[in-house]
């Protein structure tokens, strides 16, 4: 680390503890102290930082890490496979250097591009079709077992339709819908208790309490979006993993679509910018993944996400204007 400037270092850790705090305060306590705007900025100069100088990069460093820690009140749960992040891109002209680069130089192959909901991660396992066991995502590894807080989530199917294999793992999404955000934090402010910040800090508080009552009076939602083994469920495609789920009874947001090009994926990505607003939940973005399932053995993953996906978040401007729409919404 000698040739690195020390100005250059000193910035360095002070970005890795601060980004660090944030997690904490975010992932494990869900109570962020600032907006996801300015800690993505945060993580982008560390990022650029370890761009420049690789030498940098830390086992510790928060670029390589998959959300925060579980907490200690709830039993742990081993994942399968980890549960990981997504790589962001927050342009169109880094998303085009993403895919052309997962692209490489192999016959061109379709992107499914789904909307992004904003909410946590959870996994879900059913035995004989049977609802059985839920967990948060955790730090990717370990997750904490929530399922009597899953329980409470209507949407989620307690029993399956149709073959289903012994042992089934799905993932997805718990969100909490615009309205009942807006109803929620108008309790709490008559209550004189603390606002939540937005639906996914309050979705993360409601999944996380210990008391499944408070979780089922939040009233989450779900959809699901990934099923883990699709190969052996004879599966070949990220739209035919959608249309099984669906199947299944598993709730899954309609506005997918397999795009054949890079237009297609522009095309979806400004579509929605603007009629994301009228749908009853907060979507941050577009994710587009590589819809054969092959190209995910081919690309592999990195620490914290899978090289066949990307995030694309639609830019700051728009989120001001999302939570203009919350407040109309109810
Ligand atoms: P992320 O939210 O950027 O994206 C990954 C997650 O997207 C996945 O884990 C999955 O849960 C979710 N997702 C939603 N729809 C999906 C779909 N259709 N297909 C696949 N996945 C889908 O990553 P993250 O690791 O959950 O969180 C990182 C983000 O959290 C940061 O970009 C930042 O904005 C925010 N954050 C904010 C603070 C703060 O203090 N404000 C602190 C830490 C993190």
């Amino acid at each position: 680390m000698d040739s690195i400037p020390s100005e250059v270092l000193k910035r360095y850790q002070d970005l890795k503890e601060a980004i660090a705090g944030h997690d904490y305060l975010y992932y494990v306590l869900d109570r962020p102290e600032i907006d996801d705007d300015g800690y993505d900025a945060l993580m982008r100069e560390l990022l650029r930082l370890e761009a420049e100088q690789p030498s940098l990069i830390s086992p510790d460093s928060p670029s390589r890490r998959v959300g925060g820690k579980p907490l200690d009140k709830f039993e742990k749960v081993r994942h399968s496979q980890p549960m990981l992040s997504l790589d962001d891109v927050f342009d169109l002209q880094e998303l085009e250097g993403y895919l052309r680069r997962a692209q490489g130089s192999i016959e061109p192959f379709p992107w499914t591009c789904e909307l992004k909901i904003d909410g946590l991660a959870v996994s879900l396992t059913y035995v004989e079709g049977v609802f059985v066991k839920g967990a948060t995502r955790g730090d990717g590894t370990v997750g904490e077992d929530v399922t009597s807080n899953l329980l409470t989530v209507k949407s989620l199917p307690l029993k399956l339709k149709g073959p289903v294999p012994h042992v089934l793992e799905v993932r997805g999404e718990v969100y909490l819908s615009k309205r009942r955000f807006a109803r929620l934090n108008e309790e709490r402010e008559e209550l004189g208790e603390p606002l939540f910040a937005n639906p996914r800090n309050a979705a993360a508080g409601g999944l996380r309490q210990l008391d499944p009552k408070i979780a089922a009076s939040r009233g989450l939602d779900l959809f699901v979006y990934y099923v883990v083994d699709p190969l052996s469920l004879g599966l070949e495609s990220q739209g035919e993993v959608l249309r099984w789920l669906e199947e299944r009874g598993f709730p899954v947001q309609r506005a997918w679509k397999v795009c054949y090009d890079l237009e297609q994926v522009k095309d979806f990505i400004s579509l929605w910018q603007e009629d994301r607003f009228s749908l009853p939940y907060v979507t941050d973005g577009v994710v587009a993944k590589a819809d054969p399932l092959s190209q995910w053995e081919r690309l592999g993953r990195t620490a914290r996400a899978p090289r066949w996906a990307v995030a694309y978040k639609y830019p700051p401007e728009e989120r001001m204007t999302r939570l203009i729409d919350i407040e109309i919404s109810v």
